[in-house]
């Protein structure tokens, strides 16, 4: 039986992503540094973001970086009835997009946001209301991992690390150094993905802006790595899942109008968009 996993764009095994809250003014510093270092960001907002639309667009969306949502009045979406955790979502969504002028469907939960219950609420509750409301991912916090695994439920997306985990480094290191190729057991042959979120004003208050050009400096001296924002990564995965596969394996059809790579034992095939590839 053959062994087939997602590779990334130009079918690469790792993809590396951040994700930072609150729409603060540190936020335009990290994007510089993301751009520097050829790496993209996710920035999640309330609606009232220190930014005005032409900067958003200016350091932001023009250089490829993602505005998500992140709640209009940050309220943890757990902690809240499900009525006004409705409209902190929606009211945030409408908002930014008027600001940016781009569909927003992305999500960073808000404060403590699915991991307390303290209004007798669902899990399954809110992600109900969420895919209601086109919120097609939220990241979620607190279970710090070096598995570096795809989210199996993008509404509960868990990161790897806030980058004040004093592992982080290793956690980086050990991202870099994994073996994906066919030289190793199928079953770990997985995509793997780094993701690490934080609050830009936590470099200002920890004065250590250091710590996050030396994880960007180390990743992109990488050329294993797709860098990209959280929405590309739910995109691709999604284009992946969508590809027809032929009873015996042998036909791929890809219908999305994103190419798509894949490894079959350890070759790697791209199916383009549209079109069927014969894997033998
Ligand atoms: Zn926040």
């Amino acid at each position: 039986m053959r062994s087939i996993f997602m590779r990334y764009p130009s079918g690469k095994a790792k993809a590396v992503t951040f994700s930072y809250d609150d729409g603060v003014p540190g936020d335009k510093r990290l994007a510089e540094i993301f751009d520097r270092y050829s790496l993209k960001g996710t920035f999640n907002f309330t609606s009232t973001p220190c930014f005005s639309s032409e900067e958003i667009e200016k350091y932001f969306l023009s250089k490829g970086h993602e505005i998500a949502v992140h709640g209009a009045f940050h309220r943890a979406n757990g902690n809240t009835r499900p009525i006004e955790g409705i409209r902190d979502v929606l009211d945030c969504r409408i908002e930014l997009e008027k600001r940016c002028g781009r569909i927003i469907r992305g999500m960073a939960y808000p404060d403590t946001g699915i991991t307390r219950m303290g209004n007798f609420g669902s899990y399954e509750t809110i992600k109900s209301y969420l895919t209601e409301l086109d919120i097609v991912y939220s990241r979620t916090l607190a279970g710090d991992n070096d598995a570096f695994e795809l989210p199996s439920d993008f509404h509960a997306w868990m990161p790897s690390a806030h980058h004040k985990n004093p592992q982080i480094m290793e956690y980086v290191d050990k991202f870099l150094a994994l073996d994906l190729s066919e030289n190793v057991y199928h079953a770990i042959r997985t995509p793997r993905l780094l993701y690490i979120w934080g609050h830009s004003f936590e470099f200002d208050r920890d004065g250590n802006w250091d710590l996050i050009e030396s994880i960007c400096e180390k990743l992109s001296k990488s050329d294993e790595i797709w860098a990209a924002t959280n929405m590309e990564i739910y995109e691709y995965v999604q284009a992946y899942k969508n590809l027809s596969h032929s009873a015996d394996g042998h036909l791929v059809y890809n219908p999305s109008l994103t190419d798509v790579w894949m490894d079959v034992d350890g070759r790697v095939y791209m199916i383009p968009s549209g079109e069927t590839v014969r894997i033998d």
